[in-house]
């Protein structure tokens, strides 16, 4: 039994079958949680021409008329909140609060694309020559949406939502680990809101398919962007072939993140942060706490409080109780990874100090010291509850340890002197800090992303408006423009 029937993948207003279909998976059990129609390269080109042709239209609407669509949108979310929360647990694995926390990150995305959309689309410049000169930004035509397992909802409507209320039309590619709470939640969205045929499209594809269907969402000369998110080795490949075609992308990636807790800082809080940080969602965040710097003057009492709160975590099946904090890996790939690091940081000499035990896909909320720079632990991405806590002298050995990656997504500072965690922040090669909280942060005004192997772009705010509008010049000769009298 399943727990979810699809209606298809959605493509030009209408729910279509696939010629085969794929497994769903509930992580927690691995039963099938449903079997998703399995789109191939021709429903890819098809979706995406759906979008083309809705695109005139759509861009031609008052912009108010967007805005319009998208509180529907919203207020639709709202009211199916329950499923969502529901599939997020079922389907990905997720705690109950997380699910929450997905819901209610939807309604402030939406909130904040209709509040952009009210925002300037260009400039006036001075002109040398007395013209009206103005730079003004358009919608740009289909965009691709490509998007990860770990919060699905949240960071697809993260990619799509601007660009739609700009103007554009879109094709979304959920994860074949996620299909619905990525993309088929929204088709049905779509569906029942009335949106115009064509601009909304989902297409879902299992491993089987994806190469051919995500080379499509690039290359076909309809689209003219892309949105990524997932981990940096298929992100590069991504924007290399958007590169070749010339194509503007935005590409976020994976993480190693550091939050640094000074000797000054408030112990309890710190202590919660890094239990948050390093722990919510099983650590499956591209901004977990993957590196736990502690100031070696509180690093005794910060641990016991950090080991006391970490041990309070249920580990268990999200949908049998809401208590279960800590649900399971999403799938046996990740397990892998998590497992083959905490051996590897055992045989290096690494000392487990909580958790440290994995049953199946369920690994518990795991506090590793003794940590060395050779270990995989501190090297790679772990996306596990995996904490490494490495203890530190001075501000800047901090800033280099924390510097010590290839990544540079997302950082914590904890401190009680502000000035203190300003100027650690500006030595922390990543894209956003945070100063007295976990790295783990996204508001929907606000420019997210990474620096380094963390990505490239910014989501959010007037920064996602720019991503996916053509910046144009635009000027209206008025007399002052003298062409040599040889022409
Ligand atoms: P992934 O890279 O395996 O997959 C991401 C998406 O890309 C999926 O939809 C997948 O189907 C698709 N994909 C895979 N191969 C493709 C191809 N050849 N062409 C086109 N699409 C292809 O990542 P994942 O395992 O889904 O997500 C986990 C990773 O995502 C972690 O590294 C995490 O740090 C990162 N992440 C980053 C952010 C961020 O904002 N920086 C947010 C969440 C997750």
């Amino acid at each position: 039994m399943t727990y979810f029937t699809p209606n298809g993948f959605y493509s030009g207003g209408q729910w279509r079958r696939a010629s085969r279909k794929f497994s769903d998976l509930n992580p927690a059990d691995g039963s099938i949680w449903a079997e998703i129609d399995d789109a191939d390269l021709s429903d890819a080109k098809s979706a995406i021409a759906s979008a083309q042709a809705a695109f005139p239209a759509w861009a031609a609407l008052p912009f108010t008329d967007r805005v319009d669509y998208m509180l529907k949108f919203a207020a639709e979310i709202e009211r199916r909140r329950d499923d969502l929360i529901k599939a997020v647990q079922g389907e990905g694995g997720g705690w109950f609060g997380k699910g929450i926390h997905e819901a209610n990150a939807l309604q402030e995305i939406c909130k904040a694309a209709a509040g952009a959309a009210y925002g300037n689309i260009g400039e006036i410049l001075p002109s040398a020559s007395g013209k009206m000169s103005f730079a003004m930004r358009r919608p740009m035509g289909v965009i691709s949406v490509i998007s990860p397992w770990n919060v699905p909802a949240l960071l697809s409507a993260r990619q799509f939502a601007f660009p739609l209320v700009a103007g554009n039309t879109i094709v979304l590619k959920p994860s074949e680990e996620t299909p619905y709470c990525g993309g088929l939640f929204f088709a049905e969205i779509c569906d029942a809101i009335g949106l115009p045929a064509g601009v909304f499209n989902v297409v879902t594809c299992s491993r089987d398919n994806v190469m051919a269907v995500g080379d499509e969402l690039i290359e076909n000369p309809a689209v003219k962007g892309i949105c990524f998110t997932g981990s940096t080795a298929v992100g590069r490949t991504i924007a290399a072939k958007a590169g070749a075609h010339l194509k503007k992308c935005c590409i976020e990636l994976g993480g190693k993140d550091a939050l640094i807790v000074c000797d000054d800082a408030d112990l309890d809080r710190a202590a919660q942060l890094a239990n948050f940080g390093s722990f919510m969602h099983q650590g499956q965040i591209c901004m977990s706490v993957e590196k736990l710097l502690v100031h070696e003057k509180i690093y005794e009492p910060f641990m016991k409080k950090f080991i006391a709160r970490a041990a309070k975590l249920k580990v268990g099946d999200p949908l049998k109780s809401n208590d279960n904090v800590i649900g399971p890996l999403i799938n046996d790939k990740q397990v892998n990874i998590v497992r083959e690091q905490l051996e590897d940081a055992v045989a290096k000499g690494a000392r487990i100090e909580l958790g440290g035990k994995i049953n199946g896909r369920y690994v518990e909320p795991t506090i590793l010291t003794g940590i060395t720079p050779d270990m995989l632990v501190y090297q790679n991405e772990t996306f596990g509850p995996v904490a490494p806590v490495i203890p530190f002298r001075t501000d800047a050995e901090a800033i280099a340890i924390a510097n010590d990656t290839p990544y540079g997504l997302s950082s914590g500072v904890c401190t009680t002197n502000e000035q203190r965690g300003l100027s650690i922040a500006e030595g922390l090669q990543t894209g956003m800090s945070h100063i007295n909280c976990s790295p783990v942060n996204d508001e929907p005004n606000a420019p997210f992303g990474g620096a380094k192997s963390s990505g490239v772009g910014r989501y959010g705010g007037r920064w996602g408006m720019e991503n996916f509008t053509e910046t144009r010049w635009i000027t209206v000769e008025r007399g002052g423009k003298k062409i040599p009298p040889a022409f």
